[in-house]
């Protein structure tokens, strides 16, 4: 089992987080002065991802004057057993000098760092997340160790650190973790036909009246040694017969199945394609956060493909500002066809949607981005953004800080949103801009 580390200065809430991450509080052994309580062990459960965790945190409350010296061996024992280090710093009191010998030696060290802003409770102490960039230890990941925010962006960074783990369930030939589709339109898009091909079995019922009744269920399947998750959404069509009934339902399905996916096929009948409820799912992929492909089934019924296709995708252009980019697939689930290229787009769109984007890319783009077009003054005063970086992935976020932001014209933010968009290629997935001004 991998083992990771908690470093950092007294008072950043590594106890805090060791409890939230063992999720019980430890009695300590024995509360004697003196006797050791320099290190806790827990095993730990995230997500899929099982690890060790050593804490360094009890020598907070040992001898001031010998503090310095055990804390400082504590925790270069610590990084030197550890796969991974999880760098502790506090969000609201920004970086302090007491960090910093933290800081050299986690540097020193060469193991994988995570650094975490805590005590970042409702989007407080990005300041301080701001200046933990100036340590080099990468982005920083704001969370709440007390309120329990952010687990799910600790979970991913250290995905992306420890070593891949058997998985008892792991089918033969998979790969990670499934990874989450569903395929949402409207009834008769054809969604149910598209899935029985893709698992090669008539699993699913099939009809050509709406109105089969049907839950929706989640379905394993693997393509090209790649596990995949499929929520499928014919319950879309249950019971309903009236028309504004239906329109209710397949809302409500459809927000369950986009938040149980992580990319979201939006699968369009090409003979009557972008109806009302379609743009609604869209809007729900974005506002869910979620990756978005576009599938046009019905291909075999369609006279003039490469014209029809053309202009469906100007119309997603127009249609679709918010995941701009996305891929438009023509594809026949009837006839089987097409599904290699909208599982290439499915499994492509994921990798953008998870991207990270180092922190001197972004700022490269950023001094670019602004020469070619500077921000508007405001009120007489000029807007300065000094610094971008990404927060978050899955989907792509981002933050700008400079001053008096907050006044930035919608327009600019727009052109900001698609010029990251065009730079970095990131197609098909909502991009979040958050702007932090300092006085
Ligand atoms: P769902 O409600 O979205 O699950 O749609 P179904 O899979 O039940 O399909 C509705 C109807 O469309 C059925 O009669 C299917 O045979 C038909 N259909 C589905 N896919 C295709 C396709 O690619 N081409 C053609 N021509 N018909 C299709």
């Amino acid at each position: 089992m991998p083992i990771v580390a908690i470093v950092g200065r007294p008072n950043v809430g590594k106890s805090t987080l060791f409890n939230r991450l063992v999720g019980r509080k430890l009695a300590l052994v024995d509360d004697r002065p003196g006797v050791t309580r320099d290190r806790r062990e827990g095993e730990v459960r995230l997500g899929h991802l099982r690890f060790r965790i050593l804490d360094t945190a009890g020598l907070e409350e040992a001898e001031a004057d010998s503090l310095a010296g055990r804390m400082r061996a504590q925790t270069e024992a610590a990084i030197a057993e550890a796969d991974a280090v999880l760098f502790v710093i506090d969000a609201r009191a920004g970086l302090l000098p007491a960090d910093q010998p933290f800081a050299e030696l986690v540097r020193r060290a060469d193991k994988p760092v995570i650094l975490l802003a805590n005590k970042a409770e409702g989007g407080a102490g990005m300041a301080g997340a701001y200046e933990a960039f100036a340590l080099g230890l990468g982005d920083p990941v704001p969370l709440s160790a007390e309120h329990g925010e952010g687990m799910g962006d600790l979970l991913d960074a250290l995905e992306a650190v420890l070593p891949e783990q058997d998985d008892d369930d792991d089918e033969e030939g998979g790969e990670g973790k499934p990874l989450k589709v569903a395929i949402v339109g409207r009834p008769n898009a054809g969604k149910s036909t598209l899935i029985n091909r893709m698992l090669g079995e008539d699993r699913l019922l099939v009809g050509p009246e709406a109105g089969i009744t049907r839950d929706s269920i989640s379905l394993d399947w693997e393509w090209r040694g790649r596990r995949i998750k499929l929520h499928d959404t014919a319950g879309m069509r249950r019971r309903a017969r009236i028309d504004d009934k239906l329109e209710k339902l397949a809302v409500s399905d459809g927000l369950r199945a986009v938040r149980f996916a992580e990319v979201v096929v939006v699968l369009l009948d090409a003979t009557i394609p972008f109806e009302k409820q379609d743009l609604t799912i869209v809007d729900l992929v974005e506002s869910e956060g979620r990756a978005l492909v576009m599938g046009l089934n019905k291909w075999d019924l369609v006279a003039d493909q490469p014209g029809l296709l053309k202009d469906l995708r100007e119309k997603a252009t127009r249609l679709l500002p918010q995941v701009r980019g996305a891929a438009v697939v023509p594809l026949s689930g009837l006839a089987g066809e097409g599904i290699d290229k909208l599982m290439h787009a499915v499994t492509s769109t994921a990798e953008v949607w998870n991207r990270r984007i180092s922190t001197a890319k972004i700022n490269q783009w950023l001094s670019e981005a602004t020469q070619a077009n500077p921000p508007p003054a405001v009120s007489g005063r000029r807007v300065k953004i000094r610094y971008a970086t990404q927060v978050k992935s899955r989907p792509p976020h981002f933050a700008l800080f400079g001053n008096q932001l907050d006044a930035l014209p919608k327009s600019y933010t727009r052109y900001l949103v698609n010029s990251l968009r065009e730079a970095f290629e990131l197609p098909g997935v909502p991009i979040r801009l958050s702007l932090r001004t300092s006085k």
